[in-house]
């Protein structure tokens, strides 16, 4: 049970408190932060009062437990708005093939990539893969994030997507704060490539018997497609969204990760929630997604492993497109669980300022799941979701990128890491 707490004169306080729902341009740069501050925490676990020190009031000090934060800084938990985080097994041999000069497009190409991943994943039982996703969970909770959405798409068969989409909740009753997505279109499994006709029937399969039993069972959120390039196609993305859209679910699209492929103009289209990935971008793509206030994800762990070029997240900014990063954690392109590191690499690779790459992975990316009324800022009301941190400036989560500079983790109210 979360107990009445203060956290207690932090160097600095960065709240991030603003407006709501996903921010653009310089709204991203705006951290409204309290120097010398602290944070009061009620007993269901609520954010009860943030501000100086000095002015705490006697009923946020009085019978609670206080934490000496003196020379630190505090920050909301991270939101990570993209993973894949139910698989089973792992892909490293295929890494030492990358990493000796193969490219991705060949290994998926000879049945490796996400059809590895996808036998791994049907063999295994229930149980098992939650046992292997939770260990991944704590790890990345430890890291700094709290809340996560989960994809999906390494079933690409009926039982199988159910069996993810079912870890993926379990891991939600197991006190992490998860939203869940049916990415049932992430690769034409191999029985439909080499079934005449079979990729036309794999849509319809999708379509047809996957996503209405996912709705029917109540396991998913959102739901994604991979639209990209040796992936699906926009009109064969279009039927899945749409089919989607219209059993209520909302829509997040793999978009233009390996090309100018349709996919950011489709997710403009169908007003998703978040078009991720985004390397090959034009402006009038770009205009497409700030008019339809799509938010862009980007993921530039994936970049880094990949060795592919960075979205550019600059340009994003200036035409006025809200940004969130995230780690895309999988077995393949990208196994990164830091999301705190990957928050140094959207400086590093995709020129954000540090204090654009903590709103992308704090509140953007809360409002990319709809849940930036619970998280993603040090607010009076939203849960106690909140880093400390080893360190009296957050910016030196990018200037000393990947070091162990989370001290301890909040949710809800209870000190998890
Ligand atoms: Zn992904």
């Amino acid at each position: 049970m979360p107990k009445r707490t203060l956290l207690h004169r932090a160097r600095t306080v960065v709240t991030l408190q603003g407006p709501a729902g996903p921010r653009a341009g310089k709204a991203m740069d705006e951290l409204a932060i309290v120097e010398d501050g602290s944070v009061a925490i009620d007993d269901h676990g609520r954010i009860a009062w943030v501000g100086p020190s000095d002015a705490v009031p006697t009923a946020h000090r009085e019978d609670a437990e206080v934490f000496d934060c003196r020379g630190r800084t505090i920050t909301p938990a991270l939101v990570d708005p993209h993973t894949h985080a139910v698989w089973a097994g792992n892909r490293l041999d295929e890494l030492e093939l990358r990493l000796g000069g193969a490219d991705y497009e060949e290994i998926f190409a000879k049945g490796g990539g996400i059809l590895s991943s996808v036998r791994q994943t049907r063999g295994a039982a229930e149980d098992d893969l939650y046992a292997q996703s939770l260990a991944r969970l704590r790890r990345m909770r430890a890291a700094g994030t709290t809340t996560f959405e989960i994809k999906s798409g390494y079933g690409l068969d009926l039982p199988t997507e159910l069996r993810q989409l079912r870890v993926a909740r379990r891991l939600r009753a197991a006190g992490f704060r998860v939203k869940t997505t049916c990415l049932a279109a992430h690769a034409i499994p191999q029985e439909a490539r080499e079934a005449p006709g079979g990729r036309e029937a794999f849509v319809e399969h999708v379509c047809e018997e996957i996503l209405p039993a996912v709705v029917a069972q109540r396991l998913a959120d959102y739901a994604d497609v991979f639209c990209d390039r040796g992936a699906f196609t926009p009109e064969e993305s279009r039927r899945v969204l749409l089919r989607a859209k219209g059993l209520g679910l909302g829509l997040r699209v793999h978009a233009n990760e390996l090309g100018s492929t349709g996919g950011a103009k489709l997710a403009a289209e169908l007003g998703a929630s978040s078009a991720d990935h985004l390397l090959y971008l034009d402006d009038d793509e770009r205009r497409a997604l700030r008019e339809a206030g799509v938010v862009a994800t980007l993921l530039p762990g994936t970049s880094l492993v990949l060795g592919k070029p960075y979205a550019d997240g600059r340009a994003l900014m200036a035409a006025g497109v809200a940004v969130a990063v995230a780690t895309d954690c999988n077995p393949g392109s990208c196994a990164l669980e830091n999301l705190a590191m990957v928050l140094g690499l959207a400086c590093y690779g995709n020129r954000l300022s540090p204090a654009q790459a903590l709103c992308a992975t704090t509140h953007n990316a809360a409002a990319s799941l709809g849940l930036d009324h619970e998280v993603g800022s040090i607010t009076p009301g939203k849960s106690a979701d909140l880093l400390v941190l080893d360190t009296e400036d957050y910016r030196d989560l990018v200037y000393h990128a990947g070091s162990p500079l989370v001290g301890a983790v909040w949710q809800t109210g209870e000190l998890v890491a």
